[in-house]
């Protein structure tokens, strides 16, 4: 079928069209330039942005497929977890398409969204395990289908991309923090500023990031108290330090979800990494090398469809339309909605 999904959970408005398997197109709008000089995402100017391009965002997708808006076979759509005023505009928009088409309504997960769009970009076979590593999250999954999803453990506070992004601010570097630190990162040595593990002695999944972030703060002030600023050599070192500090905390942690989820013998073993943060060339490779000794196949979706897009919001959409859920005009936008398989269904869910 020919599916239209929408996304506005945060501060990207998208649209995408897929048929099967095939992306006909992904348009992501983003929201930068208006929240810039904010310092962070603004809930009531993203809504309003989201209210005012969804329609637009649609159109162009609709174009750059090829197709009309009368061929849609079905309408998918961020129902949470989000900034309620955008999930609100993405799922008003949703429900006026759908009922004018006349077509069913699907209501997605936005982190279902993520764990299973390595079934799209690799055609993985469920269960496979899912480290999703993001700005707003870090968590793992196993992925059993498209509604059923084991949360192994995640972050207790700050999300890694989070943590990159001030690290960066701490050191003067240019935001997102992800980018601009690895690459400080590549000209420093990553043995000079010995920074802390945090929560490798607790057993489990869980991770923790914001006392890395502080342990940067304190040496960049011993340092600028010592010399009276940071030479270039210091940034590229704490980089590299910060850097290596998250890879060996996440390679850690994922050894132990590999552990648990090994234990269930599946059939074709596989680890998928995802969000903004698995553009990360060193953890990547760390995690490969973990996988490969592991026996696990090892996937990454390209950048593109990793950080927010609606392309993983219609996929969604048609694996869930694949098992006969649709929702109708009582679907419902959520704050929050955890992955886990006990969650509370949505109104309007499974007709
Ligand atoms: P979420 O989708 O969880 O709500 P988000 O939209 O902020 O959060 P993404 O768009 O998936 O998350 O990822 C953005 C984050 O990824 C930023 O924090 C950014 O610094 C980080 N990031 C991007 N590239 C890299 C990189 N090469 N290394 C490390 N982090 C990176
Ligand atoms: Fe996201």
């Amino acid at each position: 079928p020919l599916i239209l999904g929408l996304e506005s959970s945060c501060d990207d408005t998208a649209a995408a069209v897929l048929r099967g398997r095939a992306v006909l197109s992904s348009v992501v709008m983003g929201q930068n330039a208006l929240h810039e000089a904010f310092g962070g995402v603004v809930p009531e100017i993203a809504a309003r942005a989201h209210a005012e391009r969804l329609d637009l965002c649609a159109e162009q997708a609709l174009d750059e497929a090829g197709v009309t808006l009368a061929q849609v076979d079905a309408i998918a759509v961020t129902a949470g977890p989000g900034l309620i005023g955008g999930v609100l505009s993405g799922v008003m928009t949703a429900k006026g398409l759908a009922t004018a088409l006349n077509v069913p309504l699907i209501g997605v997960n936005h982190l279902a969204g993520h764990a299973l769009t390595p079934r799209l970009t690799d055609g993985l076979a469920f269960p496979y395990l899912m480290l999703l590593v993001s700005g707003g999250h870090c968590q793992f999954l196993v992925v059993r289908g498209p509604q059923d999803f084991t949360r192994l453990g995640g972050t207790i506070d700050d999300a890694p991309g989070e943590a990159f992004d001030k690290t960066a601010r701490i050191l003067g570097l240019p935001q997102p923090g992800g980018p601009s630190v690895e690459a400080e990162a590549a000209m420093g040595d990553e043995t000079r500023f010995r920074l802390p593990r945090p929560l490798l002695d607790r057993e489990g999944c869980d991770l923790s990031f914001s006392g890395l972030k502080t342990a940067i703060l304190r040496q960049r002030d011993s340092l600028v108290e010592a010399q009276g600023g940071l030479h270039a050599q210091d940034r590229a070192d704490l980089c590299a330090g910060f850097q290596a500090a998250v890879r060996d905390v996440l390679v850690e942690k994922t050894r132990r979800a590999i552990a648990a989820y090994l234990s269930e013998t599946p059939a074709e073993p596989a680890f998928a990494i995802a969000g903004g943060v698995a553009a990360n060339q060193t953890l990547r490779a760390a995690l490969e090398a973990l996988c490969a000794d592991a026996g696990l196949r090892f996937t990454a979706p390209p950048l593109g469809l990793c950080t927010d897009n609606a392309a993983m919001i219609a996929w969604a959409g048609s694996e869930l339309l694949a098992l006969g859920v649709t929702h109708d005009m009582t679907l419902q936008a959520r704050p929050r909605w955890p992955l886990d398989r006990d969650a509370a269904p949505l109104v309007g869910h499974g007709k």
